[in-house]
């Protein structure tokens, strides 16, 4: 299966896209992790992308057209991908629909999680991140038992630098701004999927399994 997972951020991407490679084994590619897995090593790619992410400003687009593509040329993605974050431009779509004629692939589909601006910014400003292992948490939904405390390994949690209020804002705005062509080119190519993502994240995901199930 051959999927792109849509939504702004805070939307429940990395989330659904966790459910779906537990349930169906399929590589998941985000863009997101992949640059901060680049700057936490301090590669060139990483001192590359820095600036653009503590500013919430998205990366250019010839940086992130060039990792996803050598990505889904590795041999796990031969059976298919979960592309998470990417494309966010339709530059980037286009480059995608280009990749994929290359290698003799198409999308099944691009999967829109759906939630209001004003729930997103509750989200985004109330996580916190595991420094160590990575789990996420949030002050008021999902709290740690132990304030500041992963509960799962013990490490320190903090909030990513773009998941400050006056950067959230920012962040969606840019998303907001260069999703809603992204969107319409989708609709247009009819690969569009909807989901509503204001309700209970199993319910979320069995909307989308329900998709997904017609794949297989
Ligand atoms: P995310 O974890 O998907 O919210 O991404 C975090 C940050 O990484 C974004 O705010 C951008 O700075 C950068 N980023 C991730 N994916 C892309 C993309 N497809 N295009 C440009 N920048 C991206």
């Amino acid at each position: 299966m051959n999927l792109v997972l849509m939504g702004l951020p805070g939307a429940g991407k990395g989330t659904q896209a966790d459910k779906i490679v537990e349930k169906y084994g399929t590589p998941h590619i985000s863009t997101g992790d992949m640059f901060r897995v680049a700057m936490k090593e301090g590669t060139e790619l990483g001192l590359k992308a820095k600036s653009y992410m503590d500013n919430g400003e998205l990366v250019p687009d010839e940086v992130t057209i060039g990792i996803v593509q050598e990505r889904l040329n590795k041999p796990d993605c031969k059976n298919g991908f979960l592309l998470d974050g990417f494309p966010r431009t339709v530059a980037q779509a286009e480059a995608l629909e280009a990749i994929l004629e290359k290698m003799g692939k198409k999308i099944d589909y691009v999967i829109n999680i759906q939630v209001d601006q004003d729930i997103l910014m509750e989200r985004l400003t109330g996580r916190r991140i595991c420094k160590n292992c990575g789990a996420a948490y949030h002050l008021v939904f999902h709290p740690p038992a132990k304030e500041g405390i992963c509960d799962r390994c013990g490490g320190e949690l903090y909030q990513r630098a773009d998941d400050h209020a006056e950067t959230v804002q920012n962040r969606l705005e840019v998303n907001l701004k260069q999703t809603e062509p992204l969107l319409d080119f989708y609709q247009t190519t009819g690969y569009l999927k909807n989901i509503n993502g204001q309700q209970h994240m199993d319910q979320v995901f069995a909307d989308i399994d329900f998709l997904l199930k017609g794949l297989v």
